[in-house]
């Protein structure tokens, strides 16, 4: 059995999968495991049926260990060698192109790049030792967010700033979500039936935390999110692009530290900030729709950036579009989010099939009509299903 491993500084969700026929791994357990170092839950679904423990979780080694122990007790596994290996999602890689074995050199990697994620990366490397002590014969895997964004053109991934920051410092565009891209690049040549190197696709990935990219010939060609995941389109809680000026602005003018004003635009900006009421894009739909003049200004402005992005890397792929999709959270779920972004492409002559767009759907659906010059769809993403299958690949 595989075990996936998404770990954040407090949390861990955790997926198994049964993996006795390689090439097609079967998912029989989702859980979580959250508070941990505040007091600690952990709750799994299997079999249909639900499992929630309060247990004091002191940390990440500790809320592993509970949870193999669970799944012992409960006869899911007989004993921590059934699972043979671990995929770990870990946010920023660095320049590593692709999924991993966990070796030094790349533990080492992971931990060099905690200073370009610092929110992000700290989570993965302890849940990475903790599994090390726990589970000692169990292969390692870690795939990253960046590594799909390896094949960015030089004129994407360069800033104009002195080339000596990019040399010495690394100061790149990396781009994120990678490993939701590739799920969806996958995806996408099984339903176009067209071979993944020939696929050019515009992919809005928009959860929480949001990014477009740019995809050619099945690679990822440019993407919004940059150096950081703050970069880009407008998010629940993070800004996206600013003009750089406003940070030394703000410090000023609010007498906050560089750091302090980073935070706001980490936490305190995108749709809550505009709204000033909340991050959910229900709420911020639902409340557009009951006319609230915060919530109208807030998704005006997410509509309007993301179909930005979308002219953008359609002017990178010229008339060789073969789709547009709407993925995570929002993308596959936000019927008017889609809708109004969509409105603002006039450009692209794109038609949507209202009644398509509000149908519920399995794994993917069409939401354009067939007279649409460009095909748009929404497709369910499954980051936890790549991780594993690229952790088999890697361990078989
Ligand atoms: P994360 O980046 O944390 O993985 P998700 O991909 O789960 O985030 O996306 C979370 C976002 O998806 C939230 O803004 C939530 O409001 C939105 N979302 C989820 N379901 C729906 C829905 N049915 N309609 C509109 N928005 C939805």
């Amino acid at each position: 059995m595989i075990l996936v491993v998404n770990a954040g500084s407090s949390s861990i969700k955790f997926r198994l999968f049964n993996d006795l026929d390689k090439s097609n791994p079967i998912d029989i357990l989702d859980g979580l495991a959250e508070r941990i170092t505040i007091d600690g839950a952990v709750s799994f679904k299997y079999e249909g049926k639900k499992y929630e423990y309060n247990v004091e979780l002191p940390n990440h080694e500790v809320a592993i260990k509970f949870i193999l122990d669970k799944l012992i007790e409960l006869n899911i596994i007989s004993n921590v060698d059934d699972i043979n290996a671990v995929g770990f999602r870990v946010v920023h890689g660095g320049t590593i192109s692709k999924s991993s074995i966990i070796d030094q050199k790349v533990f080492d990697t992971i931990k060099d790049a905690v200073k370009l994620a610092p929110l992000h990366n700290p989570g993965a490397i302890t849940a990475i030792e903790a599994i090390e002590k726990v589970m000692p014969k169990a292969k390692l895997v870690a795939c990253f967010d960046t590594a799909y964004h390896q094949t960015l053109a030089e004129e994407q991934y360069l800033y104009a700033v002195p080339y000596s920051w990019y040399k010495e410092h690394g100061v790149r565009k990396y781009g994120f979500h990678g490993i939701s891209y590739q799920y969806i690049a996958e995806k996408m040549s099984e339903v176009l039936a067209k071979p993944k190197d020939q696929l050019n696709l515009i992919v809005c990935h928009l959860g929480n935390g949001a990014s477009i990219t740019c995809i050619k010939n099945g690679k990822s060609f440019d993407t919004t999110m940059g150096l950081t995941p703050l970069a880009g389109v407008m998010m629940g809680t993070r800004s996206g692009d600013i003009d750089p000026s406003i940070i030394e602005y703000m410090c000023k003018e609010l007498q906050l530290d560089v750091s302090k004003i980073t935070n706001i635009l980490n936490k305190e900006s995108g749709l809550l900030g505009l709204s000033g009421k909340s991050s959910d894009m229900r709420d911020v739909t639902g409340g557009y729709f009951k006319g609230d003049e915060d919530y109208k200004r807030a998704l005006n402005k997410y509509t309007q950036v993301a179909a930005d992005y979308i002219i953008r890397f359609a002017n990178l792929l010229g008339h060789n579009i073969d789709g547009i999709v709407f993925t995570a959270g929002v993308g596959e779920n936000s019927i008017h989010t889609r809708q109004f972004i969509l409105e603002k492409l006039p450009l692209l002559d794109i038609e949507i099939d209202n009644t398509k767009n509000e149908e519920s759907y399995g794994d993917y659906k069409y939401i354009s009509s067939p007279n649409s010059k460009i095909k748009v769809l929404a497709v369910r993403t499954n980051e936890e299903l790549m991780i594993c299958k690229d952790t088999i690949n890697l361990t078989k």
